[in-house]
């Protein structure tokens, strides 16, 4: 069996080492745009404060790759997939050319990823905005970083507090301040009244936290500017204007405002795309021998962007290709769990916790106990359905019960007998069930 995986992050390695282990006489060949074998995504940000060096952010090498009979062709875009004729259309670069070719497969897994979302902001056209996905993007901030005063960061959600952490803390410091458009802070991971308390620790802490500000332009000079490497730019960014039309400073923009699935290359294939890959439980596509796994696909309309989804649905959908007949163990889902710890605290969310994974039918079923305080800068919270099942929890400044918490909501254990109890200091699980 030959099966062709689109793309070398987590997911693309994960299903490939599994495949391999499932059954050695696989023909395996993993495509990447990119230049390099796999990395930590998740390092990047160390890698760009100097926390770590380049070498320190690779996983695997070639090695790991011919031990697995896994062939990787890099800096090779899939442009096109043919579903009827199980193909794909590659385009290689070699050298300065490119070489287009077309490459068969029995299985394809789209393992493509996603990419951040840049909104649509004028002044983009000057030097000085930002992104981070690949060691492409963080080796545009470090070398910005050389010359930069200010920097502000657009998004709090989970990488937008570990960069603007980073940038506080780590060796290349700087004056870093975050905006958000939404009233509240990490808005898919707190709800209303931990957004409270956390807001409350970042400005302790020090953190500049701008909410429900809009960013509606990027100001700065026109004086050209071009790099050695060829590209060229409208001038520098010096800040960016608000709704309010007042200028809030700052000579490097970074965009944390989200991902979007890589899916542009399938636009003229029959595979469904909603805004991720549709998948069923065996993480097959809507065509039978085409696969999708990691921030590419969604599940249940739920696009998960996290590293424990990505090997989950990786593990599972090998055991689905080397199985096909519905023997391997379906995909339910993943717990989605976000972690930070910095700024002097620590924050958990698990599972689902407010209205971007709740539907409005199931909220109104929807009880929760929480425990607050502000001196401390503690909040706890848990989400239960009808059936006592907790199904989200949100954890700042006090972490105990994580992993009691994680259980209970990964075996939806009834907790209607003990339910009050969770909150409680020094509360365990193991003498309730
Ligand atoms: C800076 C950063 C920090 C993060 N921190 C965390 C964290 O702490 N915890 C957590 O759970 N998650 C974190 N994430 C998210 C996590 O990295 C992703 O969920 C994970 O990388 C998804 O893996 P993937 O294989 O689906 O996609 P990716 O890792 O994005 O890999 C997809 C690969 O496919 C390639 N590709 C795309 N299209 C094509 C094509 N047409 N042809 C060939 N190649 C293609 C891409 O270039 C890329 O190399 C972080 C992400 C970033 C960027």
């Amino acid at each position: 069996m030959k099966v062709v995986i689109i793309g070398n992050g987590l997911a693309g390695v994960t299903l490939a080492s599994n495949l391999f282990n499932l059954d050695e006489s696989i023909e395996i060949h993993m495509f990447s745009e990119e230049n390099h074998p796999y990395y930590s995504r998740v390092r990047l940000v160390d890698y760009v404060v100097g926390n770590i060096s380049l070498d320190e952010l690779f996983v695997y090498d070639q090695n790991w790759y011919a031990q697995r009979n896994i062939t990787l062709h890099l800096e090779s875009t899939v442009k096109a997939v043919n579903t009827s004729k199980s193909t794909i259309t590659v385009e290689a670069r070699e050298g300065a050319a490119t070489r287009s070719y077309d490459f068969n497969y029995d299985n394809l897994v789209i393992a493509s990823g996603s990419k951040p979302i840049v909104p649509d902001v004028p002044g983009k056209e000057k030097y000085g905005w930002h992104v981070l996905r690949n060691i492409e993007d963080a080796d545009g901030i470090k070398e910005h970083l050389k010359q930069v005063e200010r920097i502000t960061i657009l998004g709090s959600g989970a990488l937008g507090l570990e960069l603007a952490n980073a940038f506080r803390t780590g060796p290349n410091s700087r004056d870093t301040a975050i905006i958000e458009i939404q009233p509240t802070v990490a808005p898919v991971y707190l709800d209303k009244q931990g957004s409270t308390v956390f807001l409350n620790l970042l400005e302790r802490a020090g953190v500049k936290i701008l909410v429900k500000t809009e960013v509606t332009e990027l100001v700065g000079d026109d004086k050209p500017v071009n790099h050695a490497d060829g590209k060229s730019f409208r001038g520098s960014i010096e800040g960016c204007r608000l709704a309010d039309k007042t200028i809030h400073k700052g000579d490097m923009v970074i965009f944390a405002c989200g991902i979007r699935p890589n899916v542009d290359f399938l636009r003229n294939t029959p595979i469904e795309i909603i805004d991720g890959i549709v998948v069923n439980e065996c993480l097959q596509t809507s065509v039978k021998n085409v696969y999708a796994v990691g921030d590419c696909c969604e599940y249940n309309a739920f696009i998960y962007g996290i590293n424990p989804a990505a090997i989950e649905q990786a593990k599972i959908c090998a055991q689905n290709i080397v199985k096909p007949d519905g023997k391997a163990r379906p995909y339910r889902g993943t717990i989605p769990s976000v972690s930070f710890y910095g700024f002097g605290t620590e924050l958990v969310s698990l599972g689902r916790i407010n209205d971007y994974t709740i539907d409005p039918d199931e909220l109104k079923e929807i009880y929760s106990y929480y425990k607050v305080d502000m001196t401390l800068g503690i909040y706890k919270k848990i989400l239960l359905n009808k059936k006592h099942h907790v199904i989200g929890a949100i954890l700042i400044g006090d972490l105990e019960q994580q992993l009691d918490l994680r259980r209970m909501i990964l075996e939806e254990i009834d907790v209607s007998g003990f339910e009050e109890q969770i909150l409680q200091d020094r509360f365990s699980l193991r003498e309730w069930v």
